[in-house]
C-alpha cells in the first residue's frame, strides 16, 4: 500500500524532544496534534514552543506573523484518541522499550492503515519497536537532536521491516521540515549515538587515568577537531544517567569494550552528580 500525503502530524510526548518536534513541524506548515499523558504536560510543551519562538522573534529570525501562525497550527491533547486522523505520528516518550511498544500497539489500533509511525528513540532497537505495530513496514526511526528547532541533523533509522516507500515518504517529510538527513539501518546506537558514546566514554576513561583535566580533554576536541562542545561538557548537558543507560545498553548489545561503562561515570551517577540538571557532573554549575 502506498503512503498518503502528510498534512497532519501527531507527536506523542511533549517533553524536551516532543515539543521541539511539534515546533519544527508546525513551523513548516503541518497541522500538529501534541499529546501527552496529561493535558498539563501537553500545555507545558506548548508554552516552551511559544518561548522558543519568542527568542527567534527577538533575534529577528522569526517574524511575529510566523510565530502566531506556527502556534495556531498546534493543538494539545491528553491521550492518543485525537491522533486518529494523522498521516504521520512521531513518538517521543521516555526511553523504555515496553513503554514505546505499548504506544505503538495503541496507535496501531487507532490510525489509518497507511499512517507512518515513527520513533524518536536514541538507542533502542527499531526492529523490536516495529514488531509491536500492526503494520511494521510503516514504522521508522526519526531521531532528532536537541534542541530540535536549532539542530540540522535528522537520523532516519530503517528497521528490519521498514519498506522503501516509508523511507521515501520520511525523506520528503524531513526535507520539508528543513533537516539534513542521514539514513542508517537499525543497529545498536545507530550512527550518531554509537560514535558519540565511543568518544564520550573514552574521554571519561582518560579523565579517570589522569591523562589531562576535564577542561583540557574538552579543549582537545573543541580546538583540535572543531567540535562545538567537548565530550565531557556534552555528557553533562545530556545527563550522565542518560549517558550511562545508553552505554550499558550498547555494551550489552555489542560486547565491545568501547562501550564498557567507566567506573567514574557509574560513581558520579550513584552520587547523584548527573551533570547540568543536578548542578554537578564533570563540572560544577552555578544555580541561576
Ligand atoms: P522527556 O522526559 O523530556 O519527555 C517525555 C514526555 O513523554 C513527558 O512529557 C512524559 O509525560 C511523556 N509521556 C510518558 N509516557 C507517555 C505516554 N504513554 N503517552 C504520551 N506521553 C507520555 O524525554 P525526552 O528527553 O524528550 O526524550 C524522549 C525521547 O527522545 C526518548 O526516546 C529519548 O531517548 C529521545 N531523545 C532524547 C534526546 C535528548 O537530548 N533529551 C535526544 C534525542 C532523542
Amino acid at each position: 500500500m502506498s503512503t498518503s500525503v502528510i498534512a497532519d502530524v501527531g507527536v506523542v510526548g511533549a517533553g524536551t524532544m516532543g515539543n521541539g518536534i511539534a515546533h519544527v513541524c508546525a513551523q513548516a506548515g503541518f497541522r500538529v496534534t501534541l499529546s501527552d499523558v496529561s493535558l498539563d504536560a501537553a500545555r507545558a510543551g506548548l508554552t516552551t514552543i511559544g518561548k522558543n519562538l519568542e527568542v527567534g522573534v527577538q533575534k529577528g529570525k522569526v517574524s511575529a506573523a510566523d510565530r502566531d501562525a506556527t502556534l495556531g497550527r498546534i493543538t494539545v491533547t491528553e491521550g492518543l484518541e485525537r491522533l486518529r486522523g494523522c498521516q504521520l505520528v512521531i513518538e517521543s516518550v521516555p526511553e523504555r522499550l515496553a513503554l514505546k511498544q505499548g504506544v505503538f500497539q495503541a496507535l496501531s489500533a487507532l490510525v489509518a492503515d497507511d499512517c507512518i509511525l515513527a520513533s524518536n528513540t536514541s538507542s533502542l532497537s527499531l526492529t523490536e519497536i516495529a514488531a509491536a505495530a500492526r503494520h511494521p513496514e510503516r514504522v521508522v526511526g526519526l531521531h532528532f537532536f536537541n534542541p530540535v528547532h536549532l539542530m540540522k541533523l535528522l537520523e532516519v533509522v530503517r528497521a528490519h521491516q521498514t519498506s522503501d516507500a516509508t523511507v521515501e515518504a520520511v525523506r520528503a517529510f524531513g526535507a520539508s521540515i528543513k533537516k539534513e538527513l542521514i539514513v542508517v539501518k537499525d543497529s545498536p546506537g545507530f550512527a550518531s549515538s554509537r560514535l558519540g558514546l565511543a568518544v564520550g566514554l573514552e574521554a571519561v576513561r582518560m579523565l579517570e587515568e589522569g591523562v589531562a583535566s576535564a577542561e583540557d580533554i574538552d579543549r582537545a576536541m573543541e580546538l583540535g577537531y572543531g567540535h562545538p562542545m567537548g565530550p565531557l561538557k556534552l555528557g553533562d548537558l545530556v545527563g550522565l544517567d542518560v549517558r550511562l543507560a545508553i552505554a550499558e545498553y550498547l555494551y550489552a548489545e555489542t560486547g565491545s569494550a568501547a562501550f564498557r561503562p567507566p567506573q567514574l561515570l557509574k560513581k558520579l551517577v550513584r552520587a547523584g552528580k548527573l551533570g547540568r540538571k543536578a548542578g554537578e557532573g564533570f563540572y560544577r554549575y552555578r544555580a541561576d
